[in-house]
C-alpha cells in the first residue's frame, strides 16, 4: 500500500510539471529592428512569472516617438500580443518596427500630412505598434493576428505593415 501510494505521487508530480511547462513558458523574448533609427533590440521581457522592469525600459526607449524623442511606457500586453503572434508565425526573426509610441504633437503632425492616422490613436497610449515580420507575408501576418483576438488589427498593404493594438478587438 505504501509503495503504491508513493508511486502515484511521483507520477502525479511529473505529470503536473509537464503540464506546467507546456502552459507557461519560463521566459518570453522578443527582438526588434527599428526601421527609422536602425536600432536593434533583443529582450527577455518576462521571466520567472513576472515582467522584467529593466527589459521593459529598453523596449520603451526603442519604441519612443522618434520625431520628438519622447519616451513613454509601452503596455506589456502589447508585447505579449507580439510574442503570441511570433509564435503563431513560427518565426524567430525580429519585428521590423515602423512606429511605436507617438506623442499627441507627432500624431497631429502626421494627420496634417494626410497620413492614415486616427485622431485618438492607441499609439498615443503606448498600446499600438506598426510592424512587419521578415520572411512572412502581410496576408499571413494579418490572418494570424486576427486569430489571436488580442485587439485591433489594421492592414496597410501599400506600406507593407500591419498595425496591432491592445484596444478592443476590431479590424480594418
Ligand atoms: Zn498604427
Amino acid at each position: 500500500m505504501v509503495k503504491s501510494a508513493a508511486a502515484t505521487v511521483v507520477v502525479a508530480a511529473f505529470a503536473g510539471r509537464a503540464i506546467a511547462t507546456l502552459a507557461l513558458p519560463a521566459e518570453r523574448a522578443l527582438s526588434f529592428v527599428h526601421l527609422h533609427t536602425g536600432e536593434r533590440l533583443d529582450v527577455t521581457y518576462w521571466a520567472d512569472g513576472a515582467y522584467v522592469a529593466d527589459e521593459l525600459a529598453l523596449v520603451d526607449h526603442l519604441l519612443r516617438d522618434v520625431r520628438s524623442g519622447d519616451v513613454r511606457p509601452i503596455d506589456p500586453r502589447l508585447l505579449d500580443l507580439l510574442h503570441r503572434l511570433r509564435r503563431a508565425m513560427r518565426s524567430n526573426r525580429p519585428y521590423q518596427v515602423i512606429s511605436g509610441y507617438r506623442s499627441p504633437a507627432t500624431n497631429a503632425a502626421l494627420r496634417r500630412d494626410g497620413r492614415a492616422v486616427a485622431e485618438n490613436s492607441y499609439h498615443m497610449r503606448g498600446m499600438a505598434i506598426d510592424v512587419r515580420l521578415a520572411g512572412r507575408g502581410l496576408a499571413n501576418l494579418r490572418h494570424a493576428a486576427l486569430g489571436l483576438r488580442g485587439g485591433g488589427v489594421g492592414t496597410y498593404p501599400n506600406s507593407d505593415f500591419i498595425h496591432l493594438d491592445v484596444g478592443p478587438p476590431r479590424s480594418w
